[in-house]
């Protein structure tokens, strides 16, 4: 699969609960089905997705993308939960693309929200 951001080659990630695709490139991370809850696999995810390395030009703003799958146009979507995170799903194959650390972002919220309901059992199960 090739990144449809950067157009470099992508890695399927392995031993993960759902089929997600990284770029070697600009370090976006495609997930074949966006219908899974990224705030249930927060653990699988900080270690999937890792932030853009510095001296790579970021690839953020590049919107007009087509699906790795399908090559049709990806739909723009924001986190309804977190404003500032923009990703791009596929209307055909629901497969979806964040940019490096978006997914990060996403899941971590998550985990703070958690933080304040039940601090303890979080810090023991990140352990
Ligand atoms: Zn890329
Ligand atoms: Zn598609």
């Amino acid at each position: 699969m090739q990144c449809p951001k950067c157009s470099t080659a992508m890695s399927s990630l392995e031993g993960l609960a759902f089929s997600a695709d990284r770029c070697n490139g600009c370090g976006g991370v495609w997930l074949s089905d966006s219908d899974i809850d990224v705030k249930d696999h927060a653990v699988a995810i900080d270690s999937i997705d890792t932030s853009i390395p510095k001296d790579q030009p970021s690839f953020n703003e590049l919107r007009e993308i087509n699906c790795p799958n399908c090559d049709v146009a990806l739909m723009k979507m924001v986190d309804l939960t977190q404003l500032n995170v923009e990703y791009e799903t596929c209307p055909d194959c629901r497969g979806a693309f964040f940019d490096a650390g978006e997914l990060k972002d996403l899941s971590e919220f998550t985990l703070l929200e958690r933080l304040k309901l039940t601090w303890e059992t979080v810090r023991t199960n990140l352990k």
